[in-house]
């Protein structure tokens, strides 16, 4: 890394280091994390024991926004989270790392749990119970617009309300970015005006006609522009991400680290993507700068607690 907080000495992070001011939306879930370490996960009808539950500030717009917001991105959640215990840890992790929180609305139901099941393989199995989540209605997204240069949007959440949140920051000129994960079948107006599709080499798989399982050649990659973006990034964990535009492929190899826990990975590429890129980044660099902050949250423990800052990145 070099004085300025790049990894590989790649150049400034643009919208931070810069000096620009980031505007970022991030639409999505957020969720409390309940992870229980266990020999291995229970078969039907069976109780297993396992040790202590930690619980963990989570859910894949939660994880986007505080990504951005660690490096130094001017960034907002719109969200819900339930009037209750895991509301307020969530609320609390989000304000620490300087997400504004003014869209996240409180409803009347549990906030979004996620029970993670992790075995000494390091394996993760997870249940998603998304309750206040289920709550964000596309009209909670029509006032959170103005001013975002940047929309990242995420599933995990009503399709309706992610169809008019791309809709809406369409019409508006803020730039798209969909991280359609968990993949889901999205219908093809709506993908036809995002800027960018955002998804690692599963759910790729699954939307070029596969299964989650099946390997993708990145050959195969532009069939991703068939369905309507405008350009497409594909993570590939280790290797780092592969951006697919319409005059050809680019490949950004991942520096080579001392993984320690790859949970919320994906999310860390996303908040870093999006701070980029309302910084002006081109695409490319965004992807690279993307690739380094994601590698160094590998080498930490958790999701959110793994995400550097650009003090760390220094
Ligand atoms: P997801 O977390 O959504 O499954 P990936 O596994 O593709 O997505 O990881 C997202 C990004 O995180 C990768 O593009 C890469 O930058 C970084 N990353 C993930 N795993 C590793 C790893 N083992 N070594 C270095 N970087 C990694």
């Amino acid at each position: 890394m070099d004085d300025a907080g790049n990894v590989g000495g790649a150049a400034p992070f643009r919208g931070t280091l810069a000096g620009v001011t980031a505007q970022v939306l991030v639409v999505g879930s957020a969720n409390a994390d309940l992870v229980v370490a266990a020999d291995r996960r229970p078969a039907g009808g069976e109780t297993v024991l396992g040790g202590d539950t930690e619980i963990l500030p989570g859910g894949k717009g939660a994880n986007t926004a505080v990504a951005a917001a660690r490096l130094g991105a001017d960034v907002a959640l719109l969200g819900a989270v339930g009037d209750d215990a895991h509301g307020s840890l969530l609320l609390d992790s989000l304000r620490k790392s300087g997400v504004r929180t003014d869209l996240v609305r409180v409803v009347p139901r549990p906030t979004g749990l996620a029970f993670i099941t992790v075995t000494p393989d390091g394996e993760n199995s997870i249940l998603v119970s998304p309750g206040a989540n289920r709550a964000l209605r596309p009209e909670d997204v029509t006032s959170a617009l103005p001013g975002a240069e940047v929309m990242v949007v995420s599933m995990e959440i009503p399709l309706a309300t992610v169809e008019h949140a791309v809709n809406t920051a369409a019409a508006a000129g803020t730039r798209t970015i969909l991280n359609l994960s968990p993949v889901a079948s999205v219908p093809e107006p709506t993908l036809a005006v995002v800027d960018l599709l955002l998804v690692n080499q599963h759910e790729a798989a699954w939307l070029l006609g596969g299964s989650e399982d099946t390997a993708v050649r990145t050959s195969e990659l532009p069939g991703l522009l068939d369905l309507g973006p405008r350009g497409a990034v594909v993570t590939s964990g280790a290797r780092g991400a592969v951006v697919v535009e319409a005059d050809g492929l680019t490949e950004v190899p991942s520096p080579s680290v001392d993984v320690v826990d790859t949970t919320g990975a994906g999310d860390a590429f996303a908040g870093a993507l999006a701070t980029a890129l309302s910084g002006g980044a081109a695409l490319t660099d965004a992807v690279e700068q993307a690739v380094r902050v994601a590698a160094f949250s590998v080498t930490r423990r958790g999701a959110q607690p793994s995400y550097p800052t650009v003090a760390e990145l220094r």
